[in-house]
């Protein structure tokens, strides 16, 4: 049984969605469907993730070929950083919805609050690995993100990797229309993100967890990264319940109201990841979860820490 967020401007995110970075062309309309036939109705995209085309004939094949209709499915993508200059925000999300073959978003969130020179390149650098920052402010991109809504490209609006600072220097911007309905950031038990949650919440603004299984593909992780997945204390208590580390991590996230996008091509996985909604952590096991003190970001790209709005500097763990 799915179970869902409702969000500020009244509309419902099933809690439970199925993330899409890395998942390889060739592999990811299969996965989407799959993951359709398991009960995913939350798909997790992005522009950067350079596979929005193959997720979008799946959810075709699937509209075709299942009793199943558009506004069946919850579908987010984000605005990739260079395109935060205010004439490219749209262009950008109208390709987005062509290569989904949607009419319209569920929700589309500024993917970081940093903009980066537009063009071609996701990943704009310099000769010493660091990117190439455009002069914009999020606060202009946001309102041309807020026409987007008004021209019925998207319900909703939300944001990702900002931080307290930045989401209430945004909540506070003069002429504000539209309050981001949701904050995608990276969470799990070495990143609880205690605060910030809790700040997010306090602003009706819905929380979602990224990398919630501690991502254990990594692309740049190093040899000793710590691994959630093989943490005996979390092993334990998926013992407990006759369930799997992943959905120990997973339910976690439901049970705290925080929406989660596990990411798997995987069928056995999307499965597995799935079958989360017939069990309960307890109390103590709650406290144990979100009681780790060891700290781990993994989403920190080094190029970014230049940059004026890199969300993480306050941060210990980076
Ligand atoms: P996850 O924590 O979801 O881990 C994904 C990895 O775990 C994959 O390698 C997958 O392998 C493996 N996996 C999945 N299920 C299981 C399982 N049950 N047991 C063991 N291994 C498993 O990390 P992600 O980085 O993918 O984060 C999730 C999603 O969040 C992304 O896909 C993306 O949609 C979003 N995201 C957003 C960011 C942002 O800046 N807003 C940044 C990073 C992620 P396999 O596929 O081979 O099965």
């Amino acid at each position: 049984m799915q179970t869902y967020l409702e969000l500020s401007n009244k509309e419902r995110m099933p809690i439970l969605g199925l993330g899409t970075w890395q998942s390889p062309l060739g592999k990811v309309r299969n996965a989407v469907k799959f993951a359709i036939d398991v009960g995913y109705r939350h798909f997790d995209c992005a522009h950067m993730y350079q596979n929005e085309g193959e997720i979008g004939d799946a959810i075709q094949d699937m509209i075709k070929e299942r009793d199943l209709a558009r506004n069946d499915l919850f579908i987010v993508s984000k605005l990739w950083c260079t395109y935060h200059e205010k004439s490219l925000v749209k262009p950008a999300c109208q390709k987005t919805l062509a290569s989904l073959k949607l009419d319209y978003l569920d929700l589309y969130l500024m993917h970081w609050p940093m903009g980066f020179k537009a063009g071609e390149e996701f990943l704009p650098q310099d000769e010493n690995g660091m990117i190439l920052a455009s002069d914009t402010d999020f606060l202009d991109t946001w309102e041309a993100m807020e026409e987007l809504v008004d021209a019925g490209l998207v319900k909703s609006i939300g944001i990702s990797n900002f931080n307290c600072e930045q989401i209430e220097k945004l909540l506070n911007k003069p002429g504000l229309k539209y309050k981001p309905v949701n904050n995608q950031i990276e969470s799990h038990p070495y990143l609880p993100q205690h605060e910030l949650i809790d700040f997010c919440h306090s602003k009706g603004i819905s929380v979602t967890a990224y990398c919630p299984l501690g991502a254990p593909n990594w692309p740049w992780s190093k040899p000793g990264d710590s691994s959630l997945l093989d943490d005996p204390k979390i092993k334990e208590i998926a013992d407990n319940h006759n369930k799997t580390s992943a959905q120990v991590l997973i339910r976690l996230q439901i049970q705290r109201n925080v929406s989660v996008i596990p990411k798997s091509v995987t069928p056995h996985r999307i499965q597995e990841n799935f079958e989360v909604f017939d069990f309960e952590l307890s109390q103590e096991e709650m406290e144990i979860l979100l009681g780790f003190t060891k700290r781990h970001r993994i989403c920190a790209p080094d190029g970014f820490k230049c940059h004026k709005d890199y969300p993480f500097k306050e941060d210990s763990s980076k």
